[in-house]
């Protein structure tokens, strides 16, 4: 069921016009190739240099918008996960994703694919055969909680989200809780994602938490958020103890905010694993190359993906700020 409040953002609560409790940060991305230099061009902002989380956003990279004539699309092949949640969000186009639970489920702009790695999972995922030629989207990880990591492993579709939309701005509530409205996905932290669309000459004030950190992305146009003009690439890190915060634009514009309890846990974060230490990677390597704990994703054409080699160095437990 999909419903729209209105934010009614207080005035006298928000900050509008008043300087910023938390200095802002914009976080640089990193060009990556995924699958091989080849592969389909992303940002990677998450992790960062500076800032290797927000809540427990641990990983976000953006892609495209990226004309598919004459390419093959997303190929990306069976591989494992393992500690974390990965989030599946488009702006244009479709992916198919498969997984060793059996699930095989496109997702499209609007809906959220939702797949939790849990003890271990491993899944594809692929442009399909029929498909609308350009692929914009994000893909994001967030990292479970101690108390959470070892749960079994599971997908879930979302197709209806709950909106809430003020004054030209209109918030997709993916995962967690925003302005009063609750994703029904499953979170384990205390944690927002929501896609921002900003209709052309809109200013909205969007209520938020005090005791979330947040962030912001541009994904399309040029949003202005807390007096800061975004274009998509660099991600916009906001800190916490805010009570509001404003987005405006000139033209229609579209933007991911993040946001979430700060998470103090350590991790260790290598391939597509999040874990607590060195020897837990060692163990989940080795599993994925015997072919145990994972599972098998059937239905891909083609071959799974190795495990790169580990470093030579111990991998070395670390929080959330560099
Ligand atoms: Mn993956």
């Amino acid at each position: 069921m999909t419903f729209v409040s209105s934010l009614e953002a207080d005035p006298e609560v928000g900050r509008d016009g008043r300087p910023s409790a938390t200095a802002t940060e914009l976080l640089q991305g990193a060009p990556v190739a995924l699958g091989g230099p080849r592969g389909l061009g992303v940002t990677r902002t998450l992790p960062n240099r500076q800032r290797r989380m927000v809540g427990a956003w641990c990983f976000l990279d953006a892609y495209g918008p990226h004309d598919l004539t004459g390419t093959a699309g997303m190929r990306i092949g069976p591989h494992p996960h393992l500690g974390l949640q990965t989030v599946s969000w488009l702006v244009a186009g479709e992916i198919l994703h498969r997984d060793s639970l059996g699930s095989r489920r496109e997702v499209r702009p609007g809906q959220l694919n939702l797949m939790t790695a849990g003890r271990g999972i491993a899944h594809s995922e692929e442009t399909p055969r029929a498909h609308g030629g350009v692929l914009h989207g994000v893909q994001l990880w967030v990292a479970l909680p101690n108390a959470d990591r070892d749960v079994p492993p599971a997908f879930a579709h979302h197709a209806d989200l709950p909106v809430v939309a003020d004054r030209g701005l209109t918030a997709t509530v993916l995962m967690g809780e925003l302005a009063g409205a609750a994703s029904p996905a499953r979170c384990y932290t205390p944690l927002v994602g929501a896609e921002i669309t900003l209709a052309a000459g809109a200013g909205a004030l969007l209520p938020l938490r005090p005791d979330f950190e947040y962030a912001v992305l541009a994904l399309d146009g040029a949003p202005t958020v807390d007096g800061v003009p975004l274009k998509p690439g660099p991600l916009l890190y906001l800190g916490d103890g805010r009570s509001s915060l404003r987005f405006e634009t000139g033209s229609a514009a579209r933007a991911l905010l993040l946001g979430g309890e700060p998470f103090e846990e350590r991790i260790v974060m290598w391939w597509n694993f999040v874990a607590r230490d060195h020897d837990e990677m060692v163990e989940a390597r080795a599993d994925w190359t015997a072919g145990a704990r994972f599972g098998d994703v059937h239905g891909y054409d083609g071959d799974p993906m190795p495990a790169p080699p580990l470093p030579s160095t111990r991998l070395l437990p670390r929080g959330r700020v560099r």
